[in-house]
């Protein structure tokens, strides 16, 4: 572990997410809960160290999209409340109650699987129901004159024998984003989810104890919908435009090291396909950073790495395990220098954008042979490589 260390690593700044976990709570005030997305690993930040973090400084909720990422957190000893936003296969749903993660129920068919799966097994299976509200993806479908039907399943769906709604949530299509449109989208999505819970609690004649549907746009944009609790997973890692209005930490740090350097006469083609050719004299550092570690091929000649000496324009077509930067005119950056990729120095937002994409791409995107290295005080508290070994 320690050998490669000095290759390339993603230092996770934990201090970073507790910053912003605490930013997060003084906003949303103390009435209402918070749940930590940590899906996809914690968008690449490693969902146990991040799921014992946010167990730690007391939030209430955790969600994953998958039973294989909450039993993970489970065998990892997380007691926290856990909650599976996405499908989970029927077989699944003795090891849910036995290991008590809340299932999010998207439809009828899966309602009906589930209530009998846990009658079989004897137990209870917390869930929370998912409605369509617009985004158009999971849930009960209840907008454009499916109100009834929609309030009709879910009701059937909250008296089913094994099923214990804990919850009842909808997802945000546009919240993050600007305009008259998205804002009026937003509101009629809120609108609607509030109908239906509404209409729901009136035909059951009870109250669910949560309801949610905040995630990273809304709970900076929109304080009117966040209800029992909010749901941010971006803004909790610190990227993004909201996250930066709110003045939050981005908590990755991806650094690599200058491997080797060679200096090439003018009209050398660097790397695959020779779409970069020096134009002169040319000091150029190789970076282990490849795509496979993570990297993005489609930045490309297209951005800047940072060094001891300010950005280093990336030259050529990024290898699998590899990249090149131009130090021509930076002559203390040596063999063994430090690189940073995307961090405090150079933004993850605006690499994304310039390939295109969402800082969520890049982070997910860090591989596991990465190895993340876990700060807190300053001090290094944990690493972790997931390489076979
Ligand atoms: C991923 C996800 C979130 C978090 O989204 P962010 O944009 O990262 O805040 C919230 N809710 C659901 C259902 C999700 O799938």
């Amino acid at each position: 572990m320690e050998s490669t260390l000095r290759r390339t690593w993603a230092e996770i700044n934990l201090d970073a997410i507790e910053y912003n976990y605490k930013k997060i709570k003084e906003k949303i005030g103390a009435d209402v809960k918070f749940l930590g997305v940590v899906k996809a690993d914690a968008y690449g930040h490693g969902s146990i160290q991040v799921s014992q973090l946010l167990e730690e400084i007391g939030a209430d909720y955790l969600a994953v999209s998958s039973a294989d990422e909450a039993l993970e957190l489970r065998v990892n000893g997380i007691k926290m409340p856990i909650l599976i936003l996405g499908h989970t296969p029927k077989e699944q749903v003795g090891r849910l109650i036995e290991y008590n993660i809340t299932q999010a129920i998207t439809c009828k068919a899966k309602a009906d699987e589930y209530s009998a799966e846990a009658v079989k097994c004897g137990g209870t299976l917390k869930v929370h129901i998912k409605v369509d509200t617009g985004m158009s993806r999971l849930g009960y479908l209840c907008d454009n004159g499916y109100f009834d039907t929609g309030v009709d399943g879910i009701v059937e769906a909250c008296n089913m024998p094994g099923l214990e709604a804990e919850g009842i949530f909808t997802h945000f299509a546009v919240a993050d984003e600007h305009g008259e449109d998205c804002d009026k989208y937003t509101k009629h999505q809120f609108e609607l989810f509030t109908g239906v819970i509404e209409s729901v609690e009136e035909k059951l004649g009870r109250k669910f104890a949560i309801r949610h549907c905040a995630n990273t746009g809304a709970t900076v944009r929109y304080p009117e919908t966040y209800l029992d609790m909010v749901r941010p997973g971006l803004l909790l890692y610190g990227y993004g435009e909201f996250a930066h209005e709110l003045g939050l930490k981005p908590a990755m740090t991806m650094k690599t090291t200058v491997s080797t350097i060679k200096i090439y006469p003018a009209g050398t083609a660097i790397s695959y396909g020779g779409v970069f050719k020096t134009e002169k004299t040319t000091r150029i550092g190789v970076l282990p950073y490849g795509y496979a570690d993570g990297f993005l091929r489609s930045l490309s000649n297209k951005c800047s790495l940072y060094t001891k000496e300010g950005p280093a324009k990336l030259r050529g077509k990024i290898c699998m395990d590899m990249c090149m930067i131009d130090i021509t005119d930076m002559p203390t950056v040596d063999v063994g220098s430090e690189v940073e990729i995307f961090g405090e120095k150079n933004s993850i937002d605006e690499l994304a954008e310039i390939a295109g994409t969402i800082p969520y791409e890049l982070t997910c995107a860090v591989s596991k042979r990465v190895p993340r290295v876990y700060l807190r005080g300053g001090n290094v508290v944990d690493k972790e490589l997931m390489l076979r070994m």
